[in-house]
């Protein structure tokens, strides 16, 4: 609805759903039924937050000067957050030796630091279950500081086109926490997730609503969610499913952190097939080096592309000659003195700013971080031949229409990111069945599912209806070519449509 003449970002969203809806002329009150969130649950919920040491400012250094340092004994039990801070565990204080004048002390090697009270917080979390006519909701977890009710119903939505592509017996959903993780203690994540799990349990369940991770959720943050949902329960081994994304040592899928990733790369490696293109020495630009980021560079480094630029929220390193892959990685997710799990720092490559990442001349752009960063001016620079959106949503309307105009091709996010949900799906079943399958497996089944219905996809934007020995996009093809996005969301909506056709409605 327009808000102010100014659209909302769900609006904005739906409009490749009304193009859709119109091409297939779909009937009028499945087009009403789908338009709109089949629920938006936005609730609060409240944790405790510790003490926190936070370094003083210059200007404040000049009066403690002469604080004598003290001796913490149980130095390793000051937890160092992402923004400087600590915090202050009890443990800490074990056999210390502490001088504090108006609550500063002064560690030697940390600084001079003032005590800052904790207490209660309250958060804003949400959680939209969209539409469920296919299968279970299902849809992934985020905690951001820029974390909104329209932003989670795109989300979501995006959810509901994506399992349809996927084509998973799952429905859509997507929510989370407005909060920034990387300012909060690992205990204190714990306890804010079992909260939000806590107020989320007659709203989800293996057969109700599935979570996944999500920008600033992890397998850890599942393991919490399975615990809060399955404590106490006799079966508690069968409701294993609840969320999907686990570590795989206590029922997660393998291939399921990679498998973002590695559906993108099948996705890129099917258009690179069609268009003729080797991907050996293929140049390739990488903005997000989280989960879906860090996997497909990898995985595309291993096949012989060259990534010669990464971009995260904290800086970008580029190297002409391809930066070393494993070596970014280690940087970045495994040294634990970057908190930040950010790319700047990293000694392999050159830093530039992050502006000039967009100029960088390449043939595959992978955006894997957050949405509407490629705009109509980033668009206009860019010197790639493809776009392959790793993130939900990181073309904005006019970065579209841009990249239309000037021919560079684009593999949209319902089908390039759907290999999460793809192998969340496998990793349900297995739950379901207490089954274990291997990578290869997983893997086998995740590049058949991407690349068949990528290549129906292609089929509807070509108007080329045929029936191969692998798929059939005869009965999805709308008399006439149209561009992949809106392609996209058409094998989507004949997908719902035809359980509202067919079924009817429950009255
Ligand atoms: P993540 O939290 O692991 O990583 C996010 C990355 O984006 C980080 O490297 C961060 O530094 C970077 N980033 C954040 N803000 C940025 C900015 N303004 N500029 C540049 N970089 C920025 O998250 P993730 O799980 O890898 O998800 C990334 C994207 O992929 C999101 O859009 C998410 O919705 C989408 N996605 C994820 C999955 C999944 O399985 N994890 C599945 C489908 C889609």
């Amino acid at each position: 609805m327009a808000r102010n003449g100014k659209k909302s970002l769900y609006d904005e969203a739906m409009e490749t759903f009304h193009r859709a809806a119109e091409l297939i002329k779909m009937q009028p009150r499945v087009r009403m039924e789908i338009e709109e969130p089949d629920f938006e649950h936005v609730f609060h919920i409240t944790a405790e937050i510790h003490d926190r040491l936070v370094p003083l400012s210059t200007e404040e250094q000049a009066q403690f000067k002469d604080l004598p340092p003290s001796d913490v004994k149980a130095g390793d039990a000051l937890e160092l957050l992402a923004n400087g801070s600590y915090i202050l565990h009890r443990r800490a204080l074990l056999e210390a030796d502490l001088t504090m004048r108006q609550g500063v002390i002064n560690i030697p090697k940390v600084g001079l630091l003032k005590l800052e009270k904790g207490g209660p917080r309250k958060f804003r979390a949400y959680r939209i279950q969209h539409n469920n006519v296919r299968g279970p909701y299902k849809g992934g977890i985020r905690y951001h500081k820029e974390a909104s009710l329209d932003l989670f119903k795109v989300l979501a939505a995006d959810m509901t086109w994506k399992t349809a592509i996927a084509e998973v017996p799952f429905g859509g959903a997507k929510g989370g926490i407005k909060f920034d993780p990387f300012q909060y203690s690992k205990e204190e994540i714990e306890q804010i997730s079992l909260r939000y799990f806590y107020k989320m349990k007659s709203l989800v369940g293996p057969y109700v609503d599935i979570p996944a991770p999500d920008v600033g959720t992890n397998g850890a943050i599942m393991a919490y969610f399975m615990r809060q949902y399955t404590d106490g329960e006799r079966e508690k081994h069968h409701l294993r499913g609840v969320v999907t994304g686990k570590d795989v040592r206590i029922g997660g899928s393998e291939g399921r952190v990679k498998a973002t990733g590695q559906g993108v790369v099948y996705c890129i490696e099917e258009w690179a097939r069609d268009k003729g293109f080797d991907l050996k020495g293929a140049r390739v630009l990488v903005q997000g080096f989280g989960n879906v980021g860090s996997n497909a560079a990898e995985i595309l480094a291993a096949l012989g592309a060259k990534v010669v630029g990464v971009n995260d929220v904290h800086g970008t390193v580029a190297k002409d000659s391809g930066l070393d892959m494993a070596a970014l990685v280690h940087h970045v997710h495994q040294d634990p003195t970057n908190l930040r799990r950010t790319v700047a720092g990293f000694p392999g490559g050159t830093a530039i700013p992050k502006d000039d990442f967009w100029d960088i001349d390449a043939d595959i752009l992978v955006p894997a971080a957050l949405g509407e960063e490629i705009t109509g001016p980033v668009a206009e620079r860019l010197k790639v031949k493809l776009v392959a959106e790793g993130a939900n949503g990181p073309t904005t309307r006019e970065g579209d229409a841009v990249m239309a105009a000037r021919r560079i091709d684009v593999i949209p996010d319902i089908i390039c990111n759907a290999g999460g949900v793809t192998v969340s799906y496998y990793e349900w079943l297995q739950n379901l069945r207490l089954e274990h399958w291997t990578e290869g497996e997983v893997n086998r089944r995740l590049e058949q599912a991407i690349k068949k219905n990528y290549a129906i996809i292609r089929d509807i934007s070509r108007n080329r209806p045929q029936r191969t020995p692998l798929y059939d996009s005869r009965p999805f093809c709308v008399g006439e070519a149209v561009d992949i996005r809106t392609a996209s969301m058409i094998l989507a909506l004949k997908r719902i449509e035809a359980h509202y056709l067919l079924e009817g409605f429950s009255q």
